[in-house]
């Protein structure tokens, strides 16, 4: 089983925020800005790729109420899912991260892209 899952489960804890019957919205353990959530769906998807749409449509929704309960649904936020390697994906649980709290900043090239 993921972590992922293990923390839907409650074998791992977790810091939760907001929580319904398919979604769960919890504390990143290592965050990178001052507020650094993660949203998942309780059925395990391994990423946007393989996860249906009508799971995206009400996961959308979701992640609104989420914004509202952090505070940032009106300063504003990046919203980022990693798929596969290539994108850095290091959890195979359909993720989104929600960062934001104080100022994001632009996309860089990392060193280590190049
Ligand atoms: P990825 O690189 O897969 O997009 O992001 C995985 C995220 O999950 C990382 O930001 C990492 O800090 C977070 N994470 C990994 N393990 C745990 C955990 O056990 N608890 C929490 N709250 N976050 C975790
Ligand atoms: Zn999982």
């Amino acid at each position: 089983m993921c972590i992922f899952c293990k923390i839907i489960n409650k074998e791992i804890p977790s810091k939760p925020i907001l929580e319904d019957d398919n979604f769960l919205a919890f504390h990143d353990i290592n965050p990178t800005r001052k507020v650094h959530a993660l949203v998942i769906p309780k059925a395990h998807y391994s990423s946007f790729e393989d996860t249906p749409s009508e799971i995206m449509n009400s996961m959308s929704e979701f992640i609104k109420k989420v914004t509202k309960e952090l505070k940032v649904d009106k300063t504003g936020y990046r919203m980022i899912t990693n798929i596969g390697n290539d994108g850095g994906q290091e959890v195979p649980h359909l993720h989104f991260h929600i960062i934001g709290g104080e100022k994001v900043g632009r996309l860089v090239r990392d060193k280590e892209d190049a």
